[in-house]
Parts: structure tokens; sequence; C-alpha cells
């Protein structure tokens, strides 16, 4: 069946039900004629998830979340810089809110996905606090739906999730006591830059935690990172002004303390999100891909139909 075959059917019994309807009252068939409003009402909902079904698939080619996961291969996207924290954020958003809807391929590839990744932060100690975020995350809700289960829908056997659960919190231990290697270098270092350039570099970045970890290698950096106009920045290119005002911080000086404000602006709105690559959709072609690759595009004017998708964006194009 079709969306086409839907609409004619759900056409066909709007009028059955029209032409049984007087009918059925006129013989006293009070009860056939609930029952015929009963089918009815039914079909209108099987069309309408229907409809939401083949539109959805339609658009970007996949049904489900797990089966866009599974074939846009994310597992070879963490080996690329530009598209790693893309799929940790994706990974963190799935392990927040939709694990459960994953089928049981979906999981097990969910979990190859993050050995891999926690694999390659081990060895390459690549942004460790980012995949601590999401182990986090998904300890906290794997707990809460072993606790609860057979109140929530847990596709899987309850033991292959208390063995996953152990595993992630063995991970967590291993991240916990991950050591940076210090880099032997003769050459130029971070330090031996001129005082403008070690603030340019504070000045891109868009991560509140960034800065502070930085501020931490050098008294110099630390100087440089407690910049109340560098917070500022900050502040203003994460949020509206109008959040600011909701949300005033003065320090002891009288001054409004930017860094504090960062941190708590961040509690109550989103920041903005920055990746090297991101997925996009062509409106034109209905494809999903990753823009540095592109895609055999037919517009006439390809450049009209990418819209970028967000990694949350991504999981929303799959509810219904
Ligand atoms: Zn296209």
């Amino acid at each position: 069946m079709n969306i086409n075959s839907v609409n004619a059917y759900a056409c066909k019994l709007r009028l059955l039900y029209k032409q049984a309807l007087p009918c059925a009252e006129a013989n006293g068939e009070c009860g056939t004629s609930v029952e015929w409003q009963n089918i009815f009402l039914n079909f209108i909902f099987v069309s309408f998830h229907l409809k939401c079904f083949y539109s959805s698939s339609q658009r970007h080619g996949y049904c489900t979340l797990g089966e866009a996961f599974n074939r846009l291969d994310f597992s070879s996207a963490i080996q690329d810089i530009r598209r790693f924290n893309y799929v940790v954020k994706l990974l963190q958003l799935i392990a927040k809110s939709q694990l459960t809807s994953l089928s049981g391929a979906a999981q097990k590839n969910y979990f190859n996905i993050l050995d891999k990744i926690v694999r390659k932060v081990m060895e390459d100690q690549y942004n460790p606090r980012l995949i601590k975020d999401l182990l986090q995350d998904l300890s906290s809700t794997l707990c809460i739906l072993i606790r609860g289960v057979g109140k929530s829908v847990l596709v899987g056997n309850i033991n292959i999730w208390i063995c996953r659960l152990e595993t992630i919190l063995l991970w967590q231990q291993q991240l916990k006591n991950l050591q940076m290697n210090k880099q032997v270098n003769n050459g130029l270092t971070l330090s031996d830059l001129p005082l403008h350039m070690l603030n340019n570099i504070l000045y891109r970045f868009s991560d509140g935690w960034d800065i502070i970890t930085l501020g931490q290698v050098t008294p110099t950096l630390y100087m440089l990172s407690e910049d109340r106009q560098l917070w500022k920045k900050l502040c203003q290119y994460h949020f509206a002004e109008k959040q600011f005002c909701r949300h005033l911080i003065p320090s002891e000086k009288g001054h409004i303390d930017w860094k504090l404000m960062y941190f708590a602006l961040q509690k109550y709105y989103p920041i903005k999100e920055q990746y090297g690559d991101t997925l996009h959709f062509c409106r034109h072609c209905s494809i999903l891909f990753w823009k540095d690759t592109g895609h055999p595009c037919t517009a006439s004017d390809p450049d009209t139909c990418l819209m970028p998708v967000s990694p949350q964006h991504f999981i929303d194009l799959f509810k219904f």
C-alpha cells in the first residue's frame, strides 16, 4: 500500500460511510451507525500514521532513526576529525531520549560506534570531555530504564542491557584515569607565541570549557582566559540580549560577571552548535549526505536546495 492508495481508500470509505448513515438511521440500526463510525475513525487514524510514515520516509529515504543510523556509516565518520563532534552529539541526544526507539540491530550498531569512539579517545586523547558527557547521559538513562524494566519499552534482553551498563561504567573509569601524554617537542610551543596571537586563539573558541581548560596550561594563558571582554563576546555569540537581561549577574566590583553569566545562561538556553562538517539534506534529491562529501545533485541550482541538519534536527526527522 502506498500513499496514493491510502488516500483513495479514505475517499471511498468516507463515501460509503455517508451513504450508510441515513439508511441505518432510517432502519433504526443505531448500532450499525456506531460501528461504521468506529471503522471510519480507525481508518483515519491508520491512514494518518501511514501518511506520516510515507511522507517522512520519502523525505529523506529512511523509515526509522535506526535505519538511517545504520546506513549513514557513522562508524567511518568518527575517523574524520571534522565529523567526530557531530556523531558524538548525535549519540548523546539518542542516549537522552531515543534509546528505546532503536531496533536490536540499531542498538548493536550504536554500541559498536560508541566502542570505537572510546578506543579512539583513549588512543589519541582527542576531546575526552565530550565523550565523558555522553557516557554520563547514557549511564543515567540506562539506570532509569533498567530500574523501571517492565514499565518502559526496552528492546532486548535485560541481561544484555546490564552488561552494556557495566561496560559503560568501566569506560567511565578508564577515561577518569586517562593520563595525557606530555608532548616532547623541541620546536615552537604554544607558550612561545606572542600575547596577541594567544589572545586570538582564545577568541576563536566557542565553548567556555575549552577556554577554561586552555587557561590551565600556563599562567599567561590563565590571565588571558579570565578577560571579561572574552567572556562577553562569548555570551554575545551564543545568546540574545533579551536573555542577558533576565539573568544579569553582577561581580563584587559592580561589573557584570560575563564568565558566570555564560555558564548560567547555558543552563536556560541552548548554545550555538559548531561542527567542522554536518549532515545536509537536499530538498530536490531527498537525500541526506555529509557536506564535505557532497552528492551528485540534479537540481539546476543545488545551493538553494541544501539545508544543514543539526544532530537534534536529524532526530526530529524521525518523530511522527
Ligand atoms: Zn540534490
